[in-house]
């Protein structure tokens, strides 16, 4: 009964937000909050990329479903580099990194266990962006990341995929929208002045408070918990 109320809440939920966002934006459903029977619901209504903020509660759950292959994991959490290497080889996604001593252990690790073979691929990473201050959260801010960004084009076994941000709390519409947009204008920007690839592309933003406006401001991948797993929290 209960599982079945839950499969019920999840599947509206997961239809409203798909119908309502652009097919191109992935939707990442963050479990940090939810067990491994409510992840199995999930995937059965069709959600593959899962996300999880610290290590240590994660893994129990991959354990768990390991014979999900088609799952895909994206770590979105703080990760202080001694446990970068379980997270090389625990996640396909990393879309915190938040400082060059990080991505620099995080190549090496993506070295040795892709050479090791215990990943088929590199690290996908973002690199975090705090575009307004709050003390509470990690992440470049703009100029020092111009400043490290010839050092982390140095790094050749990560493949640089966007740029991710978590906003502040209490800001108004127009104040989220414009953070979102100045976003995309930095990635932009970044490309534009020949660091990475074309696959420099992704723009990991928007939660279940702000996600519409990152869409509108050209997000790609939206990271999703309480609007999708909590009975208590509004439909979408
Ligand atoms: C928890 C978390 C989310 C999901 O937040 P909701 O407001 O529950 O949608 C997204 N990103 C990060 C980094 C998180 O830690």
């Amino acid at each position: 009964m209960k599982q079945d109320s839950w499969r019920e809440n999840l599947r509206v939920r997961w239809q409203k937000i798909r119908e309502e966002i652009p097919a191109t934006v992935r939707l990442i459903a963050v479990t940090k909050t939810v067990g491994v029977e409510t992840i199995k619901l999930a995937y059965q209504e069709g959600i593959k990329d899962f996300g999880e903020n610290r290590l240590q509660d994660a893994t129990p759950k991959q354990e768990q479903l390991k014979d999900y292959n088609d799952i895909c994991w994206h770590f979105i959490g703080h990760l202080q580099t001694n446990k970068a290497k379980r997270v090389v080889e625990c996640f396909s996604w990393i879309h915190s990194v938040d400082s060059l001593k990080l991505a620099q252990k995080l190549d090496e690790y993506s070295r040795q266990a892709k050479e090791a073979g215990r990943i088929a691929d590199y690290s996908q990473v973002c690199l975090q962006v705090k575009l307004l201050p709050d003390e509470n959260k990690y992440g470049w801010h703009p100029q020092q990341l111009w400043q490290d960004l010839d050092s982390l084009q140095s790094l050749s076994h990560l493949h640089f995929r966007g740029l991710m941000t978590i906003l502040p709390l209490g800001l108004s519409q127009e104040e989220m929208f414009s953070a979102f947009t100045r976003l995309r204008e930095l990635k932009e920007e970044i490309r534009q002045a020949g660091y990475f690839d074309d696959k420099f592309d992704q723009l990991s933003m928007g939660m279940s408070d702000d996600y519409k406006l990152a869409i509108k401001a050209g997000a790609t991948m939206i990271r999703l918990g309480r609007i999708l797993f909590h009975e208590a929290y509004p439909l979408p």
